[in-house]
């Protein structure tokens, strides 16, 4: 049907960060308390996740590679009411098809291994394991190469990669990430629930004692988060991170709503450190764009950025007091 055809558009694994984003995805889904992902080349020779999760029950192993088979939602708008991260049942299967997969999982007593290469199961066996899942996708796109040559450098993909290691860290403070690159420990989190030591983890203790609190109530909204004061700024508005009900997504406006709470203090072409969750009636967010991408569109939009950019003015003026 229609939503399934724009759903699948293809874009799951776009490059090596999705693979990282879907297959990080699915560990936090599967209620993992700690999460290991250990690149090499970018992702390109190798991506392992390691996690302490559910696991897969032995029969449920091969559903999980095909398409569709465990989509959760009948419509667009589910999207932000459901509470798993993965919803399309698509992102094992596309991934599979592109490379060599090798699966380790185990629910706790007997477990699992299989082995997949460009979509063709190769192996399926019984195998002890601890509980969790630990996948390894090697030789990713080998079998594409339109795909492979599309890609840019090493250093711009290990940023990708980097960038959504770090964002679902800190939207899950309560979860151990750690992120290794050719042997290069890149990122670890404690998982002790406190998103200032994560921002600390990823941005350093120097810029978080920098950061102030924001927090603000209203009856459609709740604002949370924590911005960079006006003298430590970036480049570029990368440091802005958003999020609608702990997930994160993409809103220029949105980013500038949180920048004109700068008003007149930030230089031009700089922006400030900023991690903001906005809780909100899912009824209020509107999926219209490809889901993947997490743009979204938002009803009492002004009303909304009136309140952020009021919040960070009141936060720094309280912090001059
Ligand atoms: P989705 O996440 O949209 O459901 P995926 O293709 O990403 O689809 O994953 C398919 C299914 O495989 C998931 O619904 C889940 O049941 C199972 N699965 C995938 N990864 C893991 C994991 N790390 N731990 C436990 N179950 C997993
Ligand atoms: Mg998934």
């Amino acid at each position: 049907d229609d939503l399934s055809n724009k759903i699948a558009a293809g874009e799951v694994v776009e490059r090596p960060a999705s693979v990282v984003k879907e297959l990080v995805e699915n560990a936090i889904d599967a209620a993992s308390t700690i999460i290991e992902i250990e690149i090499e080349e970018a992702g390109l020779s190798k991506i392992r996740i390691i996690d302490n999760g559910d696991g897969i029950e032995e029969e449920d192993v091969l559903m999980a590679f095909q398409r569709h088979a465990t989509s959760k939602i009948k419509d667009d708008k589910d999207l932000f009411r459901i509470r798993t991260l993965g919803f399309r049942g698509e992102a094992l299967p596309s991934i599979a098809s592109v490379s060599r997969l090798e699966m380790k999982t185990s629910t706790g007593d007997a477990g699992t291994r299989v082995v997949i290469a460009g979509g063709k199961v190769e192996i399926f066996e019984k195998a002890s394991s601890r509980k969790g899942t630990d996948l390894t996708i090697s030789d990713l796109f080998y079998n594409t190469p339109a795909r492979l040559k599309y890609l840019k450098t090493v250093h711009t993909e290990l940023g990708n990669i980097t960038d959504v290691v770090n964002r679902l860290a800190l939207s899950h403070p309560e979860i151990s990430f750690r992120l290794v690159h050719n042997d290069r420990k890149l990122l670890h989190t404690t998982g002790n629930g406190d998103v200032r030591q994560v921002l600390a983890a990823i941005y350093g203790m120097n810029i978080v004692k920098n950061m102030i609190p924001i927090e603000e109530k209203t009856l459609d909204f709740t604002l949370k988060g924590w911005v960079s004061l006006p003298e430590i700024t970036r480049a570029s508005r990368n440091y802005i991170s958003t999020m609608i009900n702990g997930r994160f997504i993409k809103n220029y406006s949105l980013a500038k709503a949180i920048s004109e709470g700068f008003h007149t203090l930030l230089p031009i072409g700089r922006y400030p450190i900023v991690l903001l969750n906005i809780e909100m009636d899912p009824i209020l967010v509107d999926v219209n764009v490809h889901p993947s991408k997490m743009e979204v569109r938002l009803s009492k939009e002004s009303e909304l950025f009136e309140l952020i950019s009021g919040s960070i003015k009141a936060a720094f003026k309280t912090k001059q007091l």
